[in-house]
């Protein structure tokens, strides 16, 4: 099957005085795919977001939407955002504030279609984030969590085929944030649309999207499934920024060993196994769900002394140290350890990434 590029960014830099902030960047999006650009404040997604709208500039490169050029900077191409038939929602959702709930998911349709049609699109839209009882209020009588739903309402009512949106949840509690997600997965499954959304929380982004676009700095690091990134992050930046608590990193060196590799930890103690890593230092990168505690001495575990325990409802983070290093490991909620206690730690093949340390990218 052929998949149809939407969005296509190639070679965009945007800098503001003094500053470069994003980075010859290229991006390519899928028909239907939902897009998150995730990273730290100040990265660039925003501004990454306003460029595809055609709110903000770049100093080069090149946009289609559609297979249509909507940007270029060398042929002097600037298609104004109004026509590039996008739905956007930002951070600031202005409402009219003179305006009902109905007249404010209701006036981008106004003179375009039939009333009986707008009536039941604006319903239908308000329905899908649960406010289609506050029809006739005036958004000053609504909370800033359901001032977000309908400014989210009004953009699903004109049904776009893109959906741009940033940081659309920020304003909601953490139990309706998520039944927001499940709302938002449900109309992406629906509706035939491709969505480019703005996060900086790990979390939506991997419960959300087809594929996470990970920026650092006004750099995409990785761009890939969330499954990927977050098993396999290709750098040492990634890796930190996605999981909770972090990954670990250990020092280890490598050599060739039985068909496989040898790789030798600070304590002495070494893991053997059957994935090629050619000789030298590097770190090894394991997320704390990813290791075992043991209480008895076990082949391939590395010693460990058991720092703090820290109960976390439905899994027990323990903090141990190994030689002078540190290492978190997520457990089973009815793990019984006790702090100073020696431990044997174990590490899943599968689970486990080898970084360079000088270039920072994943190596194995
Ligand atoms: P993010 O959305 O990832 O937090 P932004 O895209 O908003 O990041 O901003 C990226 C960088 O660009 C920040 O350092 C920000 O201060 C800077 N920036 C954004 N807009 C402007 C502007 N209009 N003028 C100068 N600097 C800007
Ligand atoms: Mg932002």
């Amino acid at each position: 099957m052929s998949v149809k590029r939407k969005i296509v960014l190639e070679g965009i830099t945007k800098r503001f005085p003094g500053v470069t902030v994003i980075d010859n960047m290229d991006l390519e999006i899928v028909d239907r795919d939902f897009t998150t650009l995730l990273g730290p404040s100040g990265c660039g997604k925003t501004t990454t977001l306003r460029i595809i709208a055609g709110l903000e500039e770049p100093d080069a490169g090149e946009i289609w939407i559609d297979d249509r050029l909507v940007f270029s900077a060398r042929r002097g191409v600037n298609v104004p955002a109004s026509e590039r038939n996008l739905g956007m929602i930002f951070q600031s959702y202005a409402l009219w504030p003179h305006m009902t709930v109905f007249r404010n998911v209701a006036f981008g349709l106004e003179g375009k279609m039939a009333k009986d049609e707008i009536i039941q699109r604006v319903q239908q839209s308000l329905a899908n984030v649960q406010m289609a009882e506050y029809v006739q209020r005036y958004p000053s009588e609504l909370s800033g969590g359901q001032q977000q739903r309908v400014a989210l309402a009004r953009m699903l009512a004109a049904q776009p085929e893109i959906l741009l949106m940033d940081e659309p949840l920020s304003n909601l509690d953490a139990k309706l944030r998520m039944q927001m997600r499940a709302e938002l997965k449900r109309m992406h499954n629906d509706l035939d649309v491709t969505v480019v959304y703005v996060t900086h929380d790990q979390e939506e982004a991997l419960t959300l999207s087809t594929k996470v676009a990970v920026m650092n700095n006004g750099v995409i690091e990785q761009y890939d499934a969330p499954s990927q990134v977050y098993k396999n992050p290709a750098s040492l930046f990634v890796a930190d920024f996605m999981g909770n608590p972090q990954m670990n990193f250990l020092k280890v060196t490598s050599s060739v060993k039985d068909g496989g590799s040898e790789l030798r930890f600070a304590t002495g103690e070494s893991l053997q196994v059957q994935k090629p890593v050619k000789p030298g230092s590097f770190l090894l990168g394991v997320r704390p769900e990813d290791l075992r505690i043991c209480t008895e001495p076990v082949s391939q575990g590395l010693r460990g002394k058991v720092y703090a325990v820290l109960p976390a409802g439905s899994s027990v983070i323990i903090y141990a140290s190994i030689g002078d290093q540190d290492i978190i490991v997520r457990e089973e909620r009815d793990t019984v350890v006790h702090i100073d206690q020696d431990v044997w730690i174990t590490f899943d093949e599968n689970y486990i990434n080898v970084y360079d340390e000088v270039s920072e990218r994943l190596v194995s």
